[in-house]
């Protein structure tokens, strides 16, 4: 049974409920971790309070080699986490292996930058009179993760808000808490010192919010949906902590008429289909010129046939299954809208038949669907899940209204070969990353955030480092 990962070692709470941790490929049990409430996040805010002086004081270049060494150790266990995430999670194994070497690549990113942290030095204000601008870690970060990236998602967090000299209490979501405890214990255990990085588990509700009220925390940085979002910022307000807000999407991919659709397709089909639609960066509308839609369709729908569904744990699957029954009722209700409307199926839209898939776990086949009505629910929801909606464009001023078209504003994507209308395109984008003719890759370089109700501050880059300082203005006058 695992337990929460406090003050360098796991915390023994009794008397309280335990939430299970079930496989979504089968519906099998495999842990349970207890529902922590206000005491048990007491604790660990507690135990991040009192590591964080001495953090905060030691020296950049110290707190580099000490997280590079921790990062190190989690590589070192990739065959031993990424089993465990795919068992709790349910994402291919190929993708949780991807996963735990993208949380180690954060953290190397920002071991790099350690040395890099800055101030500013203004001269000559007065006589004899010059400023300083300081910069300074904050303390207790709280860093509230949702289930579908467990733990890249968390690395966003950890990476900039440690090299920064804070310190962090996280709560994983309930249904995804293993593979992030594990790792808490082997970076302690590669010399990680006792409270930097402290797991509770628990609640949304219960643990989730007692964090957010928590007043020795500085920081809420929070991955979720909108309407969590919203509701954790108005906790926020109580004694005005700052938050960095990763929230929902629904990226537009615009196809022009001189696009590689070769790539286009595969790079709509990766985007879309990726840890079996969960994502919140994702392919998730399809804007496609008129002249050239057939022919992008078919290319696209060829990808999706090919698409194999099954375990995480199999050889070969391209799709797992949905982590949650609730999450695959939501798409059936969505695709169900979408059909409704007027969409033609191009594949999918059922569960998995014949091969007694669907009695065990929560698989959903890839689906595609051309012509939706543009107010059904796949064009103005996010969409969760593997399904992906196709509209043909008269041109780039309808694409563009469409794609902005949302209360979402994520990531974005086109493809041309017209480097006018490519850069025209990406001004005009209401979102926080375009990419021009590639697939929706993040990097640990650019700065990553959303627009609009996909939330507000910047994760990844050396700009994330911004959201975990505050900076001071010091006037000296010099001593005459
Ligand atoms: P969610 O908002 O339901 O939960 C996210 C986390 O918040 C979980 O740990 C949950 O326990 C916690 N939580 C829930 N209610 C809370 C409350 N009242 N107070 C405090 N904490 C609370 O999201 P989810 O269903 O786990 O994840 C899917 C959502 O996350 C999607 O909308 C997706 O787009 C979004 N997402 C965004 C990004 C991004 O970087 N923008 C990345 C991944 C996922």
């Amino acid at each position: 049974m695992a337990e929460p990962f406090i003050d360098g070692g796991y915390a023994q709470f009794s008397g309280l409920d335990r939430m299970t941790i079930v496989d979504p490929s089968n519906g099998e049990e495999i842990d349970s971790v207890p529902a922590s409430g206000a005491a048990g996040v007491d604790q660990a805010v507690q135990s991040a309070y009192e590591a964080f002086p001495a953090w905060r004081d030691t020296p950049a270049a110290k707190r580099g080699e000490i997280l590079g060494g921790a990062a190190h150790a989690v590589l070192g266990a990739v065959e031993e986490l990424a089993p465990l995430l795919t068992s709790e999670q349910g994402k291919p194994l190929r993708e949780a292996r991807l996963e735990i070497r993208r949380f180690v690549h954060t953290l190397e990113h920002y071991v790099g930058l350690a040395k890099n942290i800055r101030g500013g030095y203004v001269p000559d204000l007065d006589v004899d009179t010059y400023g300083l601008i300081v910069r300074r870690p904050l303390g207790v970060v709280g860093a509230i993760v949702p289930w579908n990236f467990p733990t890249t998602l968390l690395g966003n967090k950890l990476g900039p808000a440690l090299i920064a000299g804070n310190v962090v209490v996280a709560k994983p979501s309930d249904t995804t808490p293993l593979t992030t405890l594990r790792i808490a214990e082997i970076m302690h255990g590669a010399g990680l010192p006792a409270g930097l990085f402290n797991v509770i588990t628990g609640t949304g509700p219960g643990a989730g919010e007692a964090l957010a009220g928590h007043p020795h925390v500085r920081k809420i940085a929070f991955t979720g949906s909108t309407p969590v979002g919203k509701k954790l910022m108005a906790l926020a307000a109580g004694d005005l902590k700052r938050t960095t807000l990763e929230l929902g999407g629904s990226d537009p991919i615009i196809v022009c008429d001189d696009a590689n659709l070769d790539r286009a397709a595969s790079a709509a089909s990766v985007g879309r289909f990726f840890n079996a639609g969960q994502a919140c960066l994702a392919v998730k509308r399809v804007f496609v010129f008129e002249s050239v839609a057939d022919e992008f369709v078919e290319k696209l729908a060829a990808k999706v046939r090919r698409l194999r569904v099954g375990p995480g744990t199999a050889e070969g699957v391209m799709l797992g299954p949905l982590h949650s029954s609730g999450g695959r009722d939501l798409i059936e209700e969505q695709v169900q809208s979408a059909v409704d409307s007027g969409a033609k199926v191009l594949h999918g839209a059922k569960r998995p038949e014949g091969n007694g898939l669907s009695e065990k776990g929560n698989f959903y086949e890839p689906t595609l669907l051309l012509e939706p009505a543009h107010d059904s629910r796949v064009a103005t929801e996010e969409v969760f899940g593997p399904a992906l909606p196709v509209w043909r464009v008269g041109g780039m001023e309808e694409a563009l209204d469409l794609a902005n078209g949302s209360i979402y504003g994520l990531g974005s994507s086109i493809w041309t070969a017209d480097l006018n209308r490519a850069s025209d395109a990406a001004e005009r984008l209401e979102a926080g990353y375009t990419w021009i003719n590639s697939p929706q890759v993040v990097y640990d370089e650019l700065p990553f955030g959303g627009w609009k109700q996909s939330g507000h501050g910047k994760e990844h880059g050396i700009e994330a480092l911004d959201y975990y300082t505050e900076t001071k203005a010091v006037v000296v006058r010099r001593a005459t």
